[in-house]
């Protein structure tokens, strides 16, 4: 087979371009956690697609449904006509997912990405309350468009973007724990001002586990203060699940071991369950008081992914499904502290919750030297953080135990010889 040229890459495409920078080939095939390029080169993918690909790739199952559902010129492009695949998405989810777990939530498809959703949440807290602040947290990432990224706490992302940081407080993440500061005392002291004329806020817009910050997870009972903290003011809380949902921290919502209930939540990445893109904004619905049009988009729900997300709902039917989960998530978080213990030059530590996890290094590009060595030897995963700190492990939530044991060796491997 001829191979591509890799300098196409760099004469045609916009500079803008990162992981085909980070995992230098061609990647050509994809089937459960490996993926191969177009050398013949097998990997173990402990990236899933930044978490668009909890189900892993190509899943037979989905597959199949996809393509009974082409081949029966099933309708693809729909706006947000009225299709029997988004019936069936939509009865799906609310039978599966959200009444087993007491949630009566309005879907709406904002559009087809993750930025999209957290777009119409931040338009609805405004419209709703009536207010326009937002409380944001450093390190939180939400997307790329000029309203998201002014929830996004990360300096580089915005620079140059020109982002009016008006109406948002970007206040310090669950430093309660971390530092001993305690933001969410900090931040009642600021709301009981009345006399400084601040403003209560609409909404309070958080991940659980910060996925692009630094895989900093958030104490249950910090997220269970900023609820009290929410309802107490009349603040909507708005948990961005693009990353952390769909079983990643080990239950279908990251929020669900906290015990709280979001107003509104976004999710995208994994729900459209084949890699397809879907997004959709769940609302409290005594909130859902949009307009007919008031916010709308071409691309707002794409048939083949209402196919495949369906199918994808499936795995949750069986409860085994999430056992699982939750025990491959202890062992994964076991072996980042053996790594940490038994490779102290590290400076690590092991971070994170279900199969959001990494270790973040206090050695300046130690963390990158490790992915592009495991990358050389096999593996796929990517770092994280500010300063880039954290080597990320975000296999597929379908992932055996072989792979997973494939993955252990080459990144302890990886760490060895980047230590030398
Ligand atoms: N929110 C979070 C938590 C994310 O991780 C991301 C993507 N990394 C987004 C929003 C934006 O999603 P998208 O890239 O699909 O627009």
């Amino acid at each position: 087979m001829s191979q591509t040229d890799m300098t196409i890459f760099e004469k045609l495409e916009s500079e803008v371009r990162s992981y085909c920078r980070s995992f230098p080939t061609v990647f050509t095939k994809a089937k459960g956690y490996k993926m191969w390029d177009e050398k013949g080169t097998e990997y173990i993918d402990f990236f899933s697609g930044a978490g668009a690909l909890n189900y892993g790739h190509n899943d037979p199952t989905m597959k199949a449904k996809l393509v009974d559902y082409i081949l029966s010129d099933g309708i693809t492009h729909s706006l947000d006509m009225a299709t029997a695949p988004k019936a069936e998405f939509l009865t799906t989810f609310n039978d599966v997912i959200l009444k087993p777990r007491n949630l009566d939530y309005k879907v709406m498809f904002p559009g087809p990405t993750g930025t999209n959703t957290v777009e119409s949440a931040l338009k609805l807290a405004r419209k709703v309350t009536g207010r326009t602040d937002i409380i944001s947290f450093t390190n939180g990432f939400h997307g790329m468009t000029i309203g998201a990224l002014s929830v996004t706490g990360n300096a580089f992302k915005r620079k140059g973007a020109g982002i009016p940081l008006q109406n948002v407080v970007t206040m310090p993440y669950d430093s309660f724990v971390n530092d001993n500061l305690d933001t969410l005392e900090y931040l009642e002291r600021f709301l009981e001002d009345g006399g400084s004329g601040v403003e209560i806020p609409a909404a309070m817009i958080l991940e659980t586990v910060q996925g692009e910050g630094g895989i900093n997870a958030a104490s249950f009972e910090w997220l269970q203060r900023v609820e009290q903290i929410c309802k107490r003011w009349g603040i909507l809380l708005i948990v961005d699940d693009v990353q952390a949902g769909v079983g990643r921290t080990g239950t279908f919502f990251s929020f669900e071991k906290a015990g709280i209930k979001p107003d509104i939540v976004c999710m995208s990445k994994s729900i459209g369950g084949y890699g397809l893109p879907l997004a959709i904004t769940l609302i409290r619905p005594d909130l859902d008081i949009w307009a007919p049009g008031e916010h709308n988009g071409t691309f707002r729900g794409n048939n083949h992914a209402f196919v495949t997300a369906t199918a994808a709902l499936s795995y949750w039917k069986d409860e085994n499904f999430e056992k699982d989960i939750q025990e491959k998530s202890e062992r994964i978080f076991k072996f980042l502290e053996r790594i940490v213990a038994d490779y102290p030059e590290l400076k690590g530590e092991a971070k994170g919750r279900g199969y959001m996890v990494g270790i973040s290094s206090e050695v300046e590009g130690l963390s990158g030297q490790i992915a592009a060595e495991a990358f050389d030897r096999g593996l796929i995963m990517e770092t994280s953080g500010p300063k880039d700190e954290v080597f990320k492990l975000f296999p597929p939530l379908i992932i055996d135990d072989e792979g997973l044991e494939k993955g252990f060796k080459i990144i302890e491997d990886s760490v060895k010889a980047v230590l030398g």
